[in-house]
């Protein structure tokens, strides 16, 4: 097996002013981990990719021409270096949390690129999981940049994957089924609605976010709330799972298995998973007390399940995550469950540039904190009713029945 790791251009990926220089704590920490080495005795092989930029047309697929023209366009931002005050850039969202930074157009392609990259291996065979850790931006719109993504890379990716083909064993051809899987503690709002219908009919792609939703809370979108089969704007194939407070191991654990019914019931060719760390314990934003360890229901075990138990192709992907040396032990972690060969939650964080930033534990831990889980069982209760019925519809639909 490959594990196809993708190495965009760090420099321009640390860009990001929401997330300036994770991409290089990240990629630093993964290789000074030894995370890189391709040694023969390795269960997976790894091959780095450097990504090419994506191309217009690429960006084309999704973004709108108005928005790509403007984005890509450094002569509508002369003499700015960054900016995020009131302007005439709010038609595309280039405000507050968006704001307009030197290097703008080259991030766009680059992280567009890294994924479709990540996203062409898979389909070229050449490997079963794809890493792409840049990618991940699952906020952006069809013509709007919006809560720090400026390009809808799992959007590009998904209808990348939705495009190929699959030969079966008598060599016909059909349509992959891809699920998106969304971990990051915010709302899969960009990618949710660009492949939500309320139609019956089987789709090829279904959206299901693990995420916490609360009045205020960012994204606000009538699709972030418990999906309901008795609405009648009901899709089973754009499925939202909102979690309160301090959602910790034992919650994640417990619904896992909707997530894995799901999955079952939709029988995926690719699962393209956001992993968002921001819903780890730690993060600033402090609502989640979710741990990165092996623990059953933490971040960890649900990838290495995803990854060795699936039995489909996997793209992982970054997304939110602002501690970013938790952010780092946790992607650094992850891909080391990826290539078959988990680290020790106690690994010490080898001594290089950043090492002090990992203060004061210097080990590759992010565990749980103090935060009480406020997942009541009456709660996880009305999660589990509603999914029950989710399953047997995307049952009926799809026409797999376990
Ligand atoms: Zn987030």
């Amino acid at each position: 097996m490959f594990v196809h790791l993708l190495y965009s251009q760090l420099k321009i990926s640390s860009l990001l002013p929401s997330n300036r220089n994770r991409s290089l704590l990240v990629h630093s920490l993964t290789k000074e981990l030894g995370l890189l080495s391709t040694g023969k005795n390795h269960l997976a092989q790894l091959r780095i990719l450097r990504p090419s930029p994506a191309t217009l047309e690429d960006l084309s697929s999704y973004h709108t021409k108005d928005y790509l023209e403007f984005i890509l366009n450094e002569k509508n931002f002369e003499g700015i270096d960054e900016y995020s005050g009131p302007s005439d850039h709010t038609e595309y969202g280039l405000e507050e949390d968006c704001p307009y930074f030197q290097g703008l157009s080259q991030y766009v392609r680059m992280i567009a690129g890294a994924t479709l990259s990540a996203t062409k291996a898979l389909l070229d065979g050449q490997t079963d999981i794809s890493i792409c850790w840049d990618g991940g931006r699952h906020h952006a719109q069809k013509s709007q940049a919006s809560g720090f993504c400026y390009i809808a890379d799992c959007v590009l990716s998904i209808l990348a994957l939705k495009r190929s083909r699959i030969t079966e064993s008598d060599g016909s051809g059909r349509k992959p089924r891809i699920l998106y899987l969304d971990l990051d503690l915010h709302f899969s709002d960009g990618v949710s609605q660009a492949f939500a219908s309320s139609s019956s009919t089987a789709s090829q792609v279904l959206t299901l976010s693990i995420h916490h939703a609360s009045p205020g809370f960012f994204p606000a979108s009538p699709l972030a709330t418990l999906s309901d089969p008795s609405d009648p704007s009901f899709d089973p194939f754009t499925l939202s799972l909102p979690l309160c407070r301090g959602a910790s191991n034992a919650t994640y654990s417990r619904i896992w298995r909707i997530v894995e019914q799901v999955k079952d019931a939709f029988n995926p060719d690719y699962v393209v998973v956001q992993c968002g760390v921001d819903s780890l314990s730690g993060d600033p934003y402090g609502i989640f007390n979710w741990s990165l360890g092996d623990g059953d229901g933490s971040l960890g075990w649900c990838i290495e399940r995803i990854c060795s138990e699936w039995g489909c192709k996997v793209l992982l992907l970054g997304g939110g995550g602002y501690n970013s040396p938790n952010a780092a032990r946790a992607w650094a972690y992850l891909t080391s469950i990826a290539l078959g060969r988990k680290l020790s939650l106690e690994t010490d964080i080898p001594d290089h540039a950043a090492f002090p930033l990992y203060a004061p534990s210097f080990i590759l831990d992010v565990p749980a904190g103090q935060t009480q889980d406020q997942n009541t069982n009456q709660y996880l209760s009305e999660v589990e009713k509603h999914f029950a019925n989710i399953v047997r519809v995307l049952q009926e639909t799809t026409g797999i029945v376990f």
